[in-house]
């Protein structure tokens, strides 16, 4: 493990998060000002403080040159201060600059960025005119990498600020740099960077000294420092940033011949190409402009608008501009509690520009192509009855009956139902089990591909159209999409894949997520599938793998024919789980290169599902939580990380919590088999974020940090009642639990202060065990030990899918298991085709052993873990059974303790084997 944790890493032992230590940083500094200021009179004291505070100031300026505030002016301002000893101008400015990039009245405020006050007006001459409504306009930093000497850098960034007009919609400071490696360290750290302009002719190496920094950049941009030719470097540069941050506008700043350069590759990344000459003004507005295509909702701005415009209506909606409320006598606090504006901006009309989300021409229309820009997709589709509706539109629109999927059996219900109502045959594949915590993970390749191959040998491939999996699922396991379609697409070049992100929506503006993502990997795959190294490549393996049978198809990492393949992927995500829109708010996003075929049929399942009374507020969130991620996702996504493996590594170092509680590791919830680089923990001294993020790109299952998993059997407590004490003494509210855990998420909206509360609750509740084991003695240690062991170590076996009665199956003998669960299902509507056992009966006994064999009529659903126990038409096993007796919660979805369990009769299904050989 060579690599930069093992160098010296002030400040880098989360490379990701040095932004967010740099406020932490400049308040160190100003407490360390405050006792040199205090201490002028006793000097050699002074002079100790002095030399910490030019230690550490030198440290925080390490990376200060990739923000645009404080910036060289105050910086100087600082360094003159120190050389001088004048402590008190030295603590008034750190003051200052510290309050500053707490609060962001750099964001806001001209002055905060001027020496005025400390005795230096040079900026005042200066100073650029101060524009009215500067206050309100939303501010970013815009990174300009150039071959220019440094020494003209604040003139520039002056000049361009001069170029600043009252009617700008946003305004904007200037970072400059002169080399590839500080613009993509700037790019990474900076999450206010939103443009860069790249100026033809910079350099490679940086002009600072940053060996670890460097160490990382070179392991995580992919660089070839052999790269030639004038616009190289301009070049990698924009296909780098485009990889690590796809939201950032782009320029290119050439003596190349811009109209050449514009049509070529080189330029595909880059928003416009310009002449070094042009008018600087032009760069200006196209600045702007790039900001202002995220910043637009348009749906929302339209609604703001019709909120705001008198208008009759006769259609239905009685609420409609809260007549209906604010003249009442009776639901008046309805009004006074929601507000005017949530009934003014209520409408069923379609026209007044509020456009049909059934039949979308206008703003929503383009909302769409927002959305599909934003996350990566060709198209996006919005849905408004949460994923479960998106789930069951994707299905139909996919599959039509007959059709086989090749389905994660732990999958959300909704998937299921979804097969049911669309007559697509099941061909269920299992997680693999974490039985320790009574949950699954997710299922591997082998035993997908396994499935298919299985179709093959009997001459059903062909009928399989779909594989369905849940990316991550509930409990954090990530695939590696890549590799999964890959792999699956050497044995059927033109499968569809339905990824189910409900919770990884954000996955897409994390850096270190994306890749781990169906359209980032859906991306990534059509460019590899393009390239001539690819058919290279597949050529190699061709020839290797000869007349390749079935069994080495399984064993080998297997490439699909770039001449054959195509890249067909969905994804369903519930923007409301993880990003600012209202509760099921949800989107579809599409990367198919053969939608056409699925067009029809898609508009025709979004008709079936879609009410024709969408919510308009609804819609108006699905834009606004898109404009959010476009321009502070990458901000929120890293902090949400940051702030998990804070919580990780405090919960598991603690010295006392730890004794009691464990938030489980990626050894704990990942088998090694699907490890494959060891990976054991996240951060030092288990591995370097590098490695972490190598071990993303390979190993076939990770896991995401922000989900946690916090083991409180080892405390006594099962999950249920673990959540229940946590949300009536602790007010925190979290939703999954299991047998012996609970799941704690962290979220865009999470700050330091929820970590604090989770922790200090957890610290409370330990130190209560700690009394009350030290207060009751032998027995009560026994007693505490055997809960203790019930929790974690009796649990119980997690049944797996048995089969489908011959019944509902084509060939009974085969070795693929999906079957006919449409029939199934309505056969349990007619009443008289149903039986119920009592689950501790002795029938079921007797059952088990001589036959004949249970079949389940309906769904059985035990809440946690929310997987289907039963499926209608599938034969009931002892491990079923044995699991339901074991089973120690009381919400279970279509199971009634007093009636038993609901199955089909067995001369019923005798009599309907035989009349349906159709
Ligand atoms: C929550 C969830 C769904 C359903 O999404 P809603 O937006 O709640 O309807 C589907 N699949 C998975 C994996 C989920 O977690």
């Amino acid at each position: 493990m060579n690599d930069v944790a093992h160098t010296d890493t002030s400040g880098l032992s989360h490379v990701f998060s040095a932004a967010l230590a740099r406020a932490d940083q400049w308040r160190e500094l100003n407490a360390l000002a405050r006792a040199w200021a205090d201490q002028r009179a006793a000097s050699e004291h002074g002079e100790r403080y002095r030399t910490q505070c030019r230690t550490l100031l030198g440290r925080i300026t390490r990376l200060e040159f990739c923000w645009a505030y404080p910036g060289t002016r105050l910086l100087s301002a600082l360094d003159a201060a120190l050389d001088a000893g004048d402590a008190s101008a030295f603590a008034r400015l750190v003051q200052r600059i510290s309050s500053t990039l707490l609060s962001g009245d750099y964001r806001r405020d001209d002055q905060a960025w001027d020496l005025a006050g400390d005795g230096d007006g040079t900026l005042l001459d200066t100073a650029p005119p101060d524009v009215t409504g500067s206050a309100q306009r939303p501010y970013f930093e815009v990174l300009i990498v150039t071959p220019t000497d440094p020494s003209t850098w604040m003139r520039a960034g002056e000049e361009m600020r001069r170029l600043r007009r009252p009617d700008d919609p946003f305004q904007y400071a200037t970072v400059h740099v002169g080399s590839f490696e500080d613009a993509a360290l700037a790019a990474m750290v900076n999450s206010n960077i939103q443009s860069v302009i790249l100026v033809d002719g910079f350099q490679y190496a940086s002009r600072h000294q940053i060996p670890d920094l460097k160490a990382y950049l070179a392991r995580h941009i992919q660089i070839d420092q052999s790269a030639a030719g004038p616009g190289a470097l301009s070049t990698r540069l924009a296909r780098g940033l485009r990889n690590f941050r796809p939201e950032l506008d782009l320029f290119l700043l050439t003596d190349r011949s811009p109209e050449l350069l514009a049509g070529s590759d080189d330029a595909a990344p880059v928003r416009r190409v310009f002449h070094h000459v042009e008018e600087p003004m032009e760069l200006h507005l196209a600045l702007l402009d790039g900001i202002k295509d995220r910043y637009e909702t348009p749906y929302f701005d339209n609604l703001k608008k019709y909120a705001t415009r008198p208008i009759g209506t006769f259609h239905a909606l009685p609420i409609a501009r809260g007549k209906s409320v604010f003249s009442s006598n009776w639901i008046r606090d309805m009004g006074t509690f929601y507000g005017t504006n949530i009934l003014f901006a209520e409408s069923s009309a379609t026209t007044g520009g509020l456009d049909s989300l059934l039949e979308p021409t206008g703003n929503i229309k383009k909302m769409m192509e927002a959305t599909a820009r934003a996350f990566g997709a060709k198209r996006a589709y919005l849905g408004t009855n949460g994923t479960s509706t998106s789930n069951k539109i994707v299905v139909q629109a996919i599959c039509k009956p007959g059709d086989i999927v090749v389905v994660d059996r732990n999958c959300h219900k909704s998937h299921h139902y979804g097969f049911v109502l669309g007559g697509a045959q099941p061909y269920y594949v299992e997680a693999f089990p974490l039985t320790q915590y009574s949950m699954y993970g997710a299922v591997p390749l082998r035993t997908i591909k396994q499935a298919l191959l299985n179709c093959k040998a009997e001459g059903k491939l062909d009928r399989v159209k779909v594989i369905d999996m849940t990316n991550c699922t509930f409990d954090g396991h990530m695939y590696n999409p890549k590799r999964v379609m890959e792999e699956c697409l050497a044995i059927k070049p033109d499968l569809v894949f339905l990824w189910d992100e409900a919770w990884f929506g954000f996955a897409r503006f994390s850096p270190f997520h994306r890749r781990r993502t169906a359209m980032g990997a859906a991306a990534a795959l059509s460019e590899k599938y393009r390239s001539e190294a690819y058919r290279e490549q597949y050529k190699a393996w061709k020839a290797k793998h000869a007349d390749v049978d079935d069994k080495e198809l399984l064993e080998t990492h297997c490439l699909p024919d770039p001449d054959k393949v195509r890249i067909r992927v969905y994804q369903t995500n519930s923007t409301h789980k993880s990003m600012s829109a209202f509760r099921q708010g949800s989107m579809m996003l599409v990367w198919d290169d053969d939608f056409h075929k699925v067009e029809g049929p898609f508009e025709e399942a979004f008709f079936a599902h879609t009410s024709t009374s969408p919510n308009l507020q609804l819609i108006a969130s699905l834009d606004l939580a898109r404009r959010q991620m476009e321009l502070e996702g990458y901000a929120l996504t890293i902090q949400m990380t940051d702030l998990a493996l804070r919580l990780r590594k405090t919960i598991n170092t603690h010295p006392l919590i730890s004794k009691y509680f464990k938030v489980a590791t990626p050894e704990d919830m990942i088998p090694a088999e699907f490890r494959q680089s060891g990976l054991t923990d996240y951060g030092p001294p288990n591995a370097s974020w590098a490695e972490t993020l190598e071990a993303w790109d390979e190993d076939e299952f990770a896991l995401d940090p922000t989900r946690l998993t916090l083991v409180c059997g080892s405390a006594g407590f099962d999950g249920t009642q673990f959540k229940g004490m946590l949300a009536e003494r602790f007010d925190i509210q979290i939703n999954k639990t299991s047998r012996n855990s609970i799941l704690v998420q962290t979220n865009i909206n999470n700050t330091h202060s929820d970590a604090a509360l989770l922790i200090k609750a957890l610290a409370d509740m330990s130190r209560e065990i700690e009394a009350r084991l030290s207060d009751g003695g032998e027995s009560g240690q026994a007693q505490f030990a055997s809960r203790v062991k019930s929790l974690m170590t009796d649990v119980p076996d997690l049944p797996n899918f048995s089969r489908f009665h011959d019944a509902f199956r084509d060939d009974a003998k085969g070795t693929s298991n999906e079957g006919h669960m449409r029939p199934a299902f309505f056969m349990a509507y007619d009443e008289d085709n149903c039986e119920f056992v009592r689950l501790n009966s002795d029938e079921i006994d007797r059952r088990l052993k001589d036959g004949p064999p249970m079949v389940s009529a309906n769904f059985v659903i035990p809440y946690p873990p929310g997987f289907p126990i039963m499926v209608p038409g599938q034969v009931i096993s002892d491990d079923t059974i044995a699991y339901m007796r074991k089973l120690d919660v009381k919400e279970i979805h279509g199971y009634h303790a007093a009636q038993g369990i609901k199955m089909l009769k067995p001369d019923v299904l005798a009599n309907w084997s035989a009349s349906a050989t159709q």
